[in-house]
């Protein structure tokens, strides 16, 4: 069951090329050991909030204007991105974002690289374990492989860097349903097994709260709602606006 909190974003705003808001004042928390939902329609600011929190908004011009992000109590908006995967924090990219060519072993094993210990090769076979479809694919070009096999490629890699806490932007996106509950069951075994903590982006708000402990719901920058995942599930706005029963 998830425990103390891990990441805590309190009262986030995010203002892109100086002047565009897009972020107003978002807070959440992410504990130990939990799976949680970041919900919300395209451009409600989802990937926002995850690019915050891995400090990678300067390369797109934006920038954390107000409040704090805080990881295990430490204040780590000023951090070099590299020196947050160090610590445990990793994020997987909208889009999959594979070394298109590189092997997808290759792909695996670059997301090794802030690691100096000698048990690689044995989280490669764990990888591999995980994703059984990685192994029988580890020798080709990852831009050869399916799009499904592509975002494994991507979740693997950032499982080699033995986080604490994987931040998953939009894991479902142009795959088919399948592939998707596929994909969420490696990411509720690699929580309940490795004790991986997850943050997960998606507009996929039916198969996310399916598979997260907690939900918030994001509109237009800001949390218009949160709670345990069950909750969201059953609450008649969630089932109307975003589970599209009524
Ligand atoms: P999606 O599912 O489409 O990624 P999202 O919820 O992740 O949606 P964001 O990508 O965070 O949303 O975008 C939030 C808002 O910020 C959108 O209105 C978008 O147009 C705007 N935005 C994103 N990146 C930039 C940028 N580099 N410069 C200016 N505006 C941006």
């Amino acid at each position: 069951p998830p425990g103390e909190t891990l990441l805590e974003l309190n009262n986030i705003e995010v203002i892109y090329n100086h002047v565009i808001l897009v972020l107003k004042g978002v807070s959440l928390k992410v504990p130990q050991g939990g799976i949680t939902a970041l919900l919300g329609g395209n451009g409600a600011g989802k990937t926002t909030t995850l690019k915050a929190i891995s400090n990678l908004l300067r390369s797109e011009r934006g920038e954390v204007t107000k409040g704090s992000i805080r990881y295990r109590g430490d204040r780590v908006q000023d951090l070099n991105p590299s020196e947050l995967v160090r610590r445990g924090v990793v994020q997987v990219m909208e889009g999959r974002h594979c070394f298109e060519h590189l092997t997808v072993e290759e792909n695996l094993l670059t997301g090794a690289y802030t690691r100096k210990d000698r048990e690689i090769a044995a989280d490669l076979e764990k990888v591999y374990a995980y994703f059984p479809r990685l192994r029988e694919r580890r020798r080709s070009q990852a831009g050869y492989t399916s799009g499904g096999e592509q975002q494994m490629c991507a979740i693997g890699r950032a499982v080699m860097a033995r986080p604490a806490c994987i931040l998953l932007d939009e894991p479902s996106m142009g795959l088919a349903p399948q592939l998707v509950e596929e994909i969420f069951g490696i990411v509720k075994d690699l929580n309940e097994r490795e004790g991986v903590s997850f943050l997960l982006a998606e507009q996929n708000t039916n198969v996310a709260l399916r598979y997260a402990h907690y939900g918030y719901i994001l509109e237009s920058g800001r949390v218009v709602m949160d709670g345990p995942a069950a909750h969201l599930r059953e609450n008649p706005d969630v089932k109307e606006f975003y589970l599209g029963m009524s």
